[in-house]
């Protein structure tokens, strides 16, 4: 109990520090996109820190219910882990983007150690000219060096699906409200986000389609 509850600090200290950050970041970092093709009534979801053997073919079959494709930023490690998943990803016409090798954070390494890292990803997957920095840590000094090849995709609205303990009524109730034409929507299909990912998706999916939003990849 003790354990989960530490836990579960750390978790939402760490929020709040990134929500400052994002809050900033926005403002500072606008060569980033953080929301897209703002006239359509379009949202993008994105699928962070998969393939996952069983938790990424059910989003598959999600999205396939409702006709919606994802963008699916994947990590290097688990492509070479699980290789059946991507190829599928693809067939059913979702977009596999770059998410490093290792799922790196980018304030602990060097530009040239973050481009490595970014390089042995597209290695596995080929290069698909978008990019998303895992935890929102981006490594300011690779950024130009970045965006030669990729776009760099932030975000709009967080599920918050990583969290333990998450208050799924609430959530729900708060990516609803935050969405808005041409957002950009994280989930992730990890196993540590694999109970609040599926209490959520499917409604917030029915939600997307009842309010008349298209759901493509970015
Ligand atoms: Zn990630």
């Amino acid at each position: 109990m003790k354990n989960l509850l530490a836990r579960k600090n750390v978790a939402y200290l760490t929020f709040a520090a990134l929500n400052f950050w994002y809050s900033i970041g926005k403002t500072f970092l606008p060569k980033l996109t953080w929301r897209k093709g703002v006239n359509e009534q379009t949202v993008y979801l994105t699928f962070d820190d998969g393939p996952h053997p069983e938790i990424t073919p059910w989003v598959m079959n999600e999205l396939d219910k409702v006709g919606a494709n994802g963008t699916f930023f994947v990590v290097g490690d688990n492509v070479v882990k699980y290789p059946g998943i991507v190829p599928e990803l693809r067939k059913r016409k979702n977009l596999v983007a770059n998410h490093t090798f290792h799922h790196v954070k980018g304030w602990r390494l060097n530009a040239e150690q973050y481009l490595n890292e970014i390089a042995a990803c597209d290695e596995v997957i080929g290069n698909s000219g978008l990019f998303r920095p895992p935890f929102g840590q981006i490594n300011f000094k690779a950024i130009p060096l970045i965006l030669q090849k990729n776009e760099i995709i932030m975000w709009d609205v967080l599920s918050k699906d990583y969290l333990p303990g998450l208050n799924i009524r609430r959530a729900l109730a708060r990516i609803k409200r935050q969405t808005r034409p041409g957002s950009i929507v994280v989930f992730h299909d990890s196993k540590k986000a694999e109970t609040n990912l599926k209490a959520m998706l499917p409604e917030y999916l029915k939600f997307l389609k009842d309010n008349g939003y298209q759901m493509k990849v970015l």
